[in-house]
């Protein structure tokens, strides 16, 4: 149940209004229940003093773009109030010119945008304003009787307004009905399949009034047997599935037409509700606010048939465009949810961080429809409405101004060894263009090698077959497939001559810079097959190959052995449209295998010190593992497109090898 977050010490270290108003902001956001992903908006009404020391009445209304939980001062617009109760006396303005209008009364250059809602903040005559999407007071108003039964809850407490589109329209409602239905009483306002508003004259009075009131749905939902969701238990298949997975994103990327990450979530949540008897039309309603049919689009996909959703989806687009006046842009006819039986919520994204976000509200939903539907029925906003929404001019200009995605935004790479050296330079390389990257490694510190959404690092002996696969299991459940595979993990043993050669230790080393990768290779195959782009394999191989040198038999041994496998794999792999290409790196000392004694022993082998054995090459440079990480990157990307079968030196220049 919701409780009042506020702290007199904390709220103290907040001066103003201004600061007041980012100080219950923030409690409000750290509520999911209340605001998710930007959602909500807040703001206060004050007097600024211009420089000629003339006071001018002002609105800090939440700039578009920041998110509740983390608002700054600098998160707010001050907005001229005369000029936004004047815009809500207008009998029609469009949006896009809203929003000119908005920007012009800002009195701040450097402001953010002022949020869409600001006029219907400004004609709501108390100081301190919220606005929240609490999921209970949606999930009460989303039910074929909900006005009657939100009127129950809030009786006179609240002011009700049936569903309007947000922006002009809903501004320009309200300036004539708030004041029609306002009482002494009024504390707030329920906007219908939309959210809740709540006043005060402090910032306190208005956030625990927002905590009372969101309260009372809860406590009702409670009271009516509606708040407790139970959903039968399955146990997850004992089967992998990332094969299924993995065909799964291929048709959902075929359909977008680019590559998508996509997160199979099969907890009693998710797989509940996709085994729920009722799933077909329970999810065929529509969202629980229509801002989040941004992010899920209006349907989630129940079951495979990927095809006929995009279809659908086409038909809804054409359907509902041919009543706008100006010509739309169809978004993608991709599917952001799948609830299938198996596999349980899939959530759907571009980025990792937009995966996450249709992840949180899709739960949100489950949660939300489960509840109604033990309080009535749910009953989303019917297909026009949320259409006019999806595909709203200020959208459809967001659209146009969206720049190019990063070269492997939607994909996924797996790399070993990539705790540390030429691995974490080459994952580090990979998500810097986009992907999102799975780190093998034996080394327990790859959990936390990077802090990010797209980073999933998995402890794992490569030479352990059974660890391998679960490792890709893992990688598919949490990304959808496999793209890019770098094959890294390698050890470097300590100088031996090969008449003193160690039988266990030439056997470790081949287990680990060999066998362990025809094992990966094999297993990662039919993955990488689904690759929606073209799979990409990139070996890290060594100078040794074509420069061997004394005493590193079982390395050198290993290396052209794995050499051999890559080219034999190009071959195999070419008609499977998967290129496969290797790097022989020399003169890189910044990674785990060149302990000094490693160092110092093939320094000697040489016959030089370890300062002349590090340049000793026709560059007369070292190497860095950076460089060979932008080099691995280089090569799964678009300029090596017709490259496959290829065996690149980065080593400084070898006159051996050249
Ligand atoms: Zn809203």
């Amino acid at each position: 149940m919701m409780q009042s977050l506020w702290n007199a010490t904390d709220a103290a270290q907040w001066r103003g209004d201004l600061g007041q108003r980012v100080y219950t902001s923030r409690l409000l956001g750290q509520d999911a229940s209340l605001v998710m992903h930007g959602g909500g908006n807040t703001s206060v009404k004050t007097t600024l003093s211009n420089i000629f020391g003339e006071a001018q009445e002002v609105l800090y209304v939440k700039g578009s773009g920041w998110d509740l939980a983390t608002i700054e001062p600098a998160g707010f617009a001050p907005v001229q109030m005369h000029h936004l109760l004047r815009l809500a006396t207008l009998a029609t303005l469009s949006d896009t010119a809203m929003a000119h209008e908005l920007r012009l009364a800002t009195l701040d250059p450097a402001a953010p945008a002022p949020s869409v809602e600001a006029i219907l903040h400004a004609i709501l005559p108390y100081k301190f304003v919220d606005h929240t999407h609490a999921d209970a007071v949606v999930t009460i108003t989303n039910t074929p009787d909900g006005l009657a039964t939100v009127r129950r809850v809030y009786g006179d407490a609240v002011v009700y307004i049936p569903y309007i589109m947000p922006g002009f329209e809903l501004a320009r409602y309200c300036a004539t009905a708030f004041p029609q239905q306002r009482t002494p009483r009024t504390i707030g306002m329920v906007l219908l399949n939309h959210g809740i508003f709540s006043f005060g004259d402090t910032a306190r009075e208005a956030y625990e009034r927002m905590i009372d009131l969101v309260s009372r749905a809860e406590e009702f939902l409670q009271q009516r047997g509606a708040w407790q969701i139970n959903l039968p238990a399955a146990p997850p298949p004992a089967r992998p599935l990332r094969h299924e997975i993995a065909a799964l994103r291929q048709a959902v990327s075929a359909v977008a037409g680019f590559p998508l990450l996509l997160h199979s979530q099969r907890d009693p949540l998710a797989r509940g509700f996709a085994r729920h008897p009722q799933v077909g039309t329970l999810a065929a309603q529509g969202p629980l606010t229509p801002d989040h049919i941004i992010r899920t689009k209006r349907l989630p996909l129940v079951g495979r048939d990927v095809q006929a959703y995009a279809t659908a989806y086409t038909d809804y687009f054409h359907t509902h465009a041919a009543s706008v006046p100006q010509p739309l842009t169809m978004l993608d006819p991709a599917p952001r949810v799948i609830l299938d039986p198996e596999l349980g919520m899939c959530a759907i994204g571009r980025r990792a961080t937009e995966v996450a976000i249709v992840s949180d509200i899709y739960r949100h939903t489950i949660e939300s429809i489960l509840r109604a539907s033990l309080l009535e029925a749910w009953q989303a906003l019917p297909p026009a409405e949320l259409f006019r929404v999806e595909y709203w001019e200020l959208e459809q200009a967001k659209l146009k101004r969206q720049g190019t995605p990063p070269p492997f935004a939607g994909e996924v790479a797996l790399v070993t060894g990539a705790a540390s050296g030429i691995g974490r330079a080459a994952a580090e390389a990979l998500l810097a263009q986009g992907a999102a990257v799975v780190g093998l490694d034996i080394d327990a510190q790859i959990s936390d090698t990077f802090s990010r959404p797209d980073w999933l690092g998995v402890v794992c002996d490569v030479t352990d077959a059974a660890a391998l696969n679960a490792a890709l299991e893992q990688a598919v459940s949490r990304f959808g497939g496999l793209d890019m595979l770098v094959l890294n993990a390698g050890i470097f043993p300590q100088s031996q001559r090969i008449a003193e050669i160690d039988s266990d230790l030439w056997r470790q080393v081949q287990q680990v810079n060999l066998d362990a990768n025809v094992v990966l290779l094999r297993e990662a195959h039919a993955l990488l097959k689904l690759a929606p782009r073209g799979g990409r394999v990139v070996v890290i191989g060594s100078r040794n190959v074509p420069a061997p040198g004394r005493g590193a038999a079982a390395y050198s041994a290993s290396k052209a052995a794995l050499t051999q496998l890559a080219r034999i794999a190009a071959l195999e792999w070419g008609s499977d449209n998967i290129r496969v290409n290797t790097v022989h790196p020399d003169a890189v000392f910044d990674t785990g295998i060149w302990s000094d004694a490693v160092l110092q022993s093939r320094a000697a082998s040489y016959g030089m010190s370890v300062e002349q054995y590090k340049r000793r090459n026709v560059l007369q440079q070292e190497v860095s593992s950076r460089a060979v990480g932008a080099l691995v990157a280089a090569l799964c990307g678009d300029l090596f497109a017709h490259t496959t079968g290829a065996q690149i030196p980065i080593d400084g220049g070898n006159e051996r090898v050249i």
